[in-house]
């Protein structure tokens, strides 16, 4: 067996998780140059640089939700695959363990969180053999907000906005501009596209994600398939969806298409969205030892290069100070666009919180409550919890429950990111409550802002679905819904439908 193995993939988990390759960091650092000083957009960007400045230094997640860890193995002929699966699994149950990444995996019946990312599919591992002695494992870390907004076409199919998409290569750059618009800020934007053109639904998804092994500054080799990447990449931000959908110049860093054989009766298009944490890297091992020969995707012997060369959230002095508990008059005062740091107690919810709340009472008084749609990273050392990632999750999975939540418990202001709908707004309006968009995946970032974990409810649902008592510092964050029935999000829907209708011509 290979004695280093165990330690080359704990090690390749660590990395991916704390350290955004160069060629994202670089797509990154275009954006920031890109959007002007002192717009939502730039505001969203000096957040993100300055987390992944934080996770690289500290060795911190980059983004709480380290997603589903996806290896893809190349082996010599006759290699163990069932050992090394098994290596990897103990892995990634290690990197858990220490808190480099959340405990993700979760029975799709009963909801019960294993602990320690193990479970049935989860880690996905693919083998594959290759004619070489030594050993390529490449891993990718893609979370749960950016793969709910991966999208399946089957083509002919009529759009909204760019009518028909025939079975053509014209029809597949319109089904990848509809998959971008559709994600607005949900995936954590700006982010890149994999896509497939072909297969059947199970493999298209499958060679859509594989896409994004690739980086992102690399050529197609099919010059029909580059053609196609350079004009979405010429296009797209034209959209002007921007970061976090806030509105700005950038919304997509990256796009790479591949194609696989069909059906005659089949045609589909197949769009994996990855957000900007965009978390993968690679490794070479030694084919009889498991050391690490080589990375992928980063050369160590290169100094990683800060994001920001300046201090990342400028505060321009009109920032509006919120201390929770609210009151109605403080929610109603504030406006779309007005940018708060939030102080005092916050709590934590998400989907099994929602759920619980509209069938029982909440485990703490709600009133004047701000409510942190956040999953966080924590650790335990002795009785005390510490939270290491905290950054928000994707809010409109709680769209059948917010609005009732607010009204029936006196919530004051929701923090999530990408935004939440109709019934939502109407019950903030209704009531007198605001929706606070703080930055996707700036999980290092906000995780200092928490100075103080209180307490924790309903600690049987997990760690990421508990509802955790913490008390923040001027945490920043941005309102984009505010309690006189406007939505910064129903604007760029429709604003970027309309430069959509004109791109897609
Ligand atoms: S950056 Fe956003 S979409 Fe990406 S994993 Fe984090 S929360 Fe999810």
């Amino acid at each position: 067996m290979l004695p280093s193995f165990f330690d080359s993939v704990l090690q390749l988990i660590i990395r991916t998780s704390t350290e955004l390759p160069p060629d994202v960091r670089a797509a990154m650092k275009t954006a920031v140059r890109a959007e002007p000083a002192g717009t939502r957009s730039a505001q969203a960007l000096n957040i993100i640089a300055e987390n992944i400045d934080l996770a690289s230094d500290g060795e911190g997640a980059i983004c709480q939700d380290t997603g589903m860890p996806t290896f893809e193995v190349k082996t010599p002929v006759g290699a163990n695959h069932m050992w090394m699966r098994q290596q990897i699994r103990g892995a990634v149950a290690e990197a858990t363990r220490r808190g480099k990444l959340r405990p993700n995996s979760v029975d799709s019946i009963t909801g019960e969180n294993s602990g320690d990312n193990l479970g049935p599919g989860t880690p996905i591992v693919h083998f594959d053999q290759w004619e070489r002695d030594d050993v390529e494992i490449k891993l990718i870390l893609k979370g749960g907000g950016c793969e709910n907004t991966n999208a399946q076409y089957s083509l002919p199919v009529e759009l909204p906005h760019l009518g028909r998409a025939d079975r053509t290569l014209d029809g597949v750059r319109k089904c990848i501009l509809h998959a971008v618009w559709n994600a607005q800020g949900k995936g954590c934007a700006p982010g890149a596209v994999g896509v497939c053109i072909g297969g059947d639904r199970t493999s298209g998804y499958a060679h859509a994600k594989e896409q994004l092994f690739r980086t992102l500054d690399d050529v197609n080799p099919d010059l029909r398939l580059a053609d196609v990447e350079a004009s979405i990449m010429a296009t797209v931000n034209d959209l002007e969806i921007g970061t976090m959908g806030f509105g700005g110049r950038v919304t997509l860093i990256g796009c790479k298409i591949g194609a696989i054989n069909r059906l005659p009766a089949s045609f589909f298009v197949s769009v994996a969205y990855d957000c900007w944490a965009f978390r993968r890297l690679g490794l070479v091992l030694n084919g009889a030892t498991g050391a690490i020969d080589r990375w992928l995707y980063r050369d160590p012997s290169h100094p990683i290069i800060p994001m920001l060369d300046q201090s990342g959230f400028i505060r321009t002095g009109r920032e509006i100070p919120l201390h929770s508990p609210l009151d109605e008059q403080a929610a109603r005062a504030l406006k779309v666009g007005d940018v708060v740091l939030v102080s005092g107690r916050i709590f934590t919810g998400r989907d099994a919180v929602h759920a619980h709340l509209m069938k029982h009472d909440p485990p703490v008084d709600l009133r004047g409550a701000v409510l942190y749609h956040c999953g966080p990273v924590v650790v335990k050392t002795g009785d005390t919890w510490r939270v290491t990632a905290a950054g928000p999750t994707t809010s409109i999975r709680e769209e059948p429950y917010q609005g009732d939540i607010v009204k029936r418990y006196g919530v004051r202001a929701v923090i999530g990111k990408g935004g939440m709908g109709a019934r939502t707004l109407a019950a903030m309006k209704d009531y007198g409550a605001v929706y606070l968009n703080a930055i996707g995946g700036a999980a290092q970032f906000y995780a200092r802002a928490i100075t103080r974990v209180d307490g924790v409810s309903l600690l049987e649902f997990g760690t990421p679905e508990a509802m955790w008592h913490l008390t923040v510092e001027n945490f920043p964050a941005i309102v984009t819904m505010d309690a006189h029935g406007n939505s910064l999000h129903k604007d760029i829907e429709q604003e970027s439908a309309a430069h959509l209708e004109a791109i897609g011509a």
